[in-house]
Formats: structure tokens, sequence, C-alpha cells
């Protein structure tokens, strides 16, 4: 489901897709742009789940539709990005005219090669000069090859530096914020599921489930529209009883010492890991109500290894 969230307006659902359950949602981004273009619809700025975005789809929605996805990249999980001192993709400078890539060292690469990774996407490998790598005493903070020089795999220049940009904005509170909003569809699929009956497919085959989604997608609309013109308001996002059980961990306030009381004792299993068992409160109008365990089955288990 796509809808608006604007504040000025009520929050209507524009489009909705029904898919078979094996399809990707990044499979559905290019389609999803096209029906809202088709219908005048197209947004400044779509929100998106992580699922139907990366580099690619950025890149081309903003080319094809002037639509601005927002949504996380994927982060850089190489060890050089994770390990603080490690050289990651971001230490090295590109220049896309010569091709040739620099390192933190100042060394230029030897190769550069265009070709298409395992999933079909057009990538760029470079790769430096075997004997400099070799002498280089940051090797450790570059390369864990044993003998072989630093690799590196990009995506093409538009993608490429798209993702630089976005993995360093995402990263800030800003951007946190302005994604935050995304947060209401969740809010949309709660409300179809509880109140319009959208988990319960009425009928058989594909087509006729669309038809029930896009019926109920016309309900829930009438049924906000109606909200807008009586003057009730959005609903405020819930937080899970987890969440706020770590708020009030966080918080010092007499509860604390009630909650922090359930956590089991320590125990290790035979491979020598450590686990506790927390058990969480119910949490009813910001309050902490604790039951004994296994009594009430609306609480809630987290076992922490460490
Ligand atoms: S190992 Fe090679 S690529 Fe890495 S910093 Fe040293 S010379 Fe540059």
């Amino acid at each position: 489901m796509t809808e608006t969230c604007d504040t000025d307006s009520p929050h209507l659902i524009i489009n909705v897709e029904t898919t078979s359950a094996p399809v990707s949602d990044s499979a559905m981004t290019a389609l999803i742009h096209q029906t809202l273009a088709d219908r005048e619809l197209s947004p400044a700025t779509h929100l998106l789940d992580a699922g139907y975005v990366d580099a690619e789809i950025v890149v081309s929605s903003l080319l094809d539709h002037n639509i601005d996805v927002v949504g996380p990249v994927l982060a850089d999980t190489s060890w050089q990005a994770t390990a603080a001192e490690g050289f990651d993709i971001s230490s090295f400078k590109i220049d896309w005219k010569v091709k040739q890539a620099t390192c933190p060292q100042g060394q230029v690469t030897s190769d550069w090669a265009i070709r298409r990774d395992n999933f079909g996407n057009d990538c760029v490998d470079v790769r430096f000069d075997r004997a400099t790598c070799a002498d280089c005493f940051k090797r450790p903070q570059c390369t864990r090859s044993k003998a072989g020089p630093r690799e590196i795999m990009m995506r093409p220049q538009a993608q490429h530096k798209l993702l630089q940009t976005r993995r360093q904005q995402q990263a800030t509170d800003t951007w946190r914020a302005h994604y935050g909003k995304r947060a209401g569809i969740e809010g949309t699929l709660s409300q179809g599921i509880r109140a319009f009956g959208l988990r319960r497919c009425r009928y058989i085959g594909l087509p006729k489930t669309r038809f029930q989604h896009v019926v109920t997608a016309l309900a829930m609309n009438v049924a906000r529209i109606d909200d807008w013109l009586t003057g009730r308001s959005f609903a405020k996002t819930r937080r899970s009883a987890f969440a706020q059980m770590h708020f009030r961990l966080r918080s010092p306030c007499r509860r604390n010492s009630a909650a922090v009381s359930l956590l089991g004792a320590p125990r290790t299993d035979p491979r020598g890991r450590v686990s506790r068992t927390w058990l969480l409160p119910r949490v009813i109008d910001g309050e902490a109500h604790i039951r004994p365990w296994m009594k009430d089955t609306r609480l809630g288990k987290v076992v922490v290894v460490g």
C-alpha cells in the first residue's frame, strides 16, 4: 500500500499492489512508481521500507520519475568498515574519468574492469598493484589476503556516489526524523487488518485477492475522509512493551528496580555461553504491570546471550 503522509490533509491510500508471496519488495518499486506516474500521483519524496530500496532504484526513480526515494540503503558490511580503523571503500578516492582509484597511501590502481555480478547488476572491479601492496606497512588495515593486492568492487558511478552519500546521511538524526514518517504505513496495515479484515483472504486467486485489497483500501479512505471532516485526530504511534521497558530501564525511577529484579539468574549452556531470561511487564497507560511468569501469556520473554 502507498499512502500520502502530508500533515495538512487526510492520509489516503493512493495505490495497492498485490503479488504472490515469493516476489521481492524491490521488484515492485519500479511498477509502483510507473502506476503512480500514470495516474499523475507521483510524489516528490517516497519513503520506503529497506526492502524496496537499493542504489539502482534510487537513481532510476530520480531519473525516470523525478521521485526522491528515501529509505535505508545497505550499510557497508566489509570488515574494513566494521573495524574502526580499516580502509573501507569510502577511504579511496575514485577518478571516474581516468578510471583510477587512489588508496589512503597515495597508490593508484593497476586494473579497472567493468562486469556484471551474479545478480545481473553492473559493477566495477578495481585492483591495486600486487608488489606495491606487498610492501605497504598499512596492509593489515587494508586487506586480509595473504599475498594478493587490495581489490574493490563498486557500483557504477552514479550509484556509487549515491551510496556513499546516503550512508552518511542515514547516520544522522535529521535523516532519521524525516524517515520516521514512514512508520505511519504500519498503522495503515494495522488498521486494515484489525478493522477491515485484511488478514483474511476472502477469495481464491490473485485477481480476486487484489480486488479485495483495492476495495478494502477504498473503504479505509472513506473512513479516513470521514475522520478528517469530523475532526478526529490521528492516533499516536504505539510503543511496544519492550521499547517502553527499555525506556524505563534507562530512566531513574522506582519501578526500574522492580523491572531489573526480573532478570533471571545467569545460566551457562554446554557451549559455555551465558544467558539470562528477562520477563517483560505489560505496560498499561505508561505503568508497568508485572505478573507471575507463565500465568499471563501476554508477557514477553527475551533471552540475552552474551
Ligand atoms: S595495501 Fe595497497 S591499497 Fe592498501 S593502503 Fe597499502 S598500497 Fe594502498
